[in-house]
């Protein structure tokens, strides 16, 4: 018997079954499509296995609160026909087992600390920097929820003195995401991150916003790790210039050694490569299971 994960994701959904060691058996990747359409593949998937739980890392936002009428939705999302989308409604009508569900972020977090570079730690964060900025919290061995679920990505961060750019978020203009995921990064520049490798003031620019956000959530958080992935971080020279901007913007404050003298262990790369987000939502359907 396998554990299913499912990564959803706005542009492709990936499936697996897997074992509780964090082992991926078998995977699929489809575009996200209609609702309808995509449940047809994520059920056509699972039907060849017998499954003892489902975890289900999604793109929000959704409803997390057990006790909503709404709980397991996709909520107010902008993208087309997946607006009050009930996610795990769906999938439990066909796979009658404990169903994890949380944000792809959390899921990612989860897996990280479980099998990632966080293992060991009871307090660490999972921090994505791709189409949109997101970050997963463990507080005290647990994924932190609250109100609806943290949105760290939309932090409002401090302009560089030099950069003129107006940002990309909808919503706020310049916060974190409008100044610093892969679409600001290619409205600013005129050009996709990967093509702009060779320019060293996108990537000190882009350092200086990541760095000010982590700093952030080392002053608000206290991680014990703290892993950054996700497309842009994909850039070797980014994460060097990220470190050094954190210990800038904490200027020495937080007297930890894991900060001033260790930080090349301390910030760093998801453990699980590409795989976090899918290990990630193998880790909530182990987690199903044991509640
Ligand atoms: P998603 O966030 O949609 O799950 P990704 O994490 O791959 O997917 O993020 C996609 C974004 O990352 C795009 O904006 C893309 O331009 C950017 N990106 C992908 N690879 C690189 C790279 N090697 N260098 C810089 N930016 C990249
Ligand atoms: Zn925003």
């Amino acid at each position: 018997m396998y554990l299913g994960a499912i990564e959803a994701g706005g542009t492709k959904f990936v499936c697996a079954v897997g074992s509780g060691d964090g082992t991926v058996h078998e995977r699929t990747t489809f575009p996200t499509t209609t609702p309808q359409e995509t449940m047809r593949h994520v059920v056509d998937f699972f039907s060849r296995y017998e499954l003892k739980a489902i975890g289900i890392g999604s793109f929000g936002p959704i409803d997390l609160n057990k006790n909503s009428a709404t709980y397991g939705h996709i909520t107010s999302t902008p993208k087309p026909h997946w607006a009050n989308f009930d996610f795990v409604g769906e999938i439990s009508k066909h796979f009658h087992v404990p169903i994890g569900f949380d944000t792809d972020v959390n899921a990612a977090a989860l897996g990280e600390r479980l099998w990632g570079a966080a293992r060991g730690t009871d307090n660490c964060i999972y921090m994505t920097v791709g189409t949109g900025i997101g970050v997963g919290a463990i507080v005290e061995g647990r994924l932190l929820h609250g109100l609806l679920h943290p949105e760290m990505g939309h932090i409002l961060v401090r302009r560089h003195p030099d950069d003129a750019f107006a940002g990309s978020c909808p919503f706020h203009g310049d916060c974190l995401e409008g100044m610093a995921s892969g679409p600001a990064i290619e409205k600013r520049w005129g050009k996709k991150g990967a093509e702009l490798a060779a320019q060293k003031e996108v990537w000190s620019l882009e350092a200086f916003y990541l760095g000010q956000a982590i700093a952030h959530y080392i002053l608000i958080l206290s991680p014990e790790k703290v892993v950054a992935g996700g497309g842009v971080m994909k850039q070797p020279q980014l994460l060097p210039d990220v470190r050094h901007h954190v210990r800038q913007f904490l200027n020495g404050y937080v007297q930890h050694e894991a900060i001033l003298h260790h930080i090349d262990d301390y910030i760093v790369l998801p453990g699980l490569g590409d795989n976090a987000g899918i290990c990630g939502a193998l880790a909530l359907a182990k987690q199903a299971l044991g509640e």
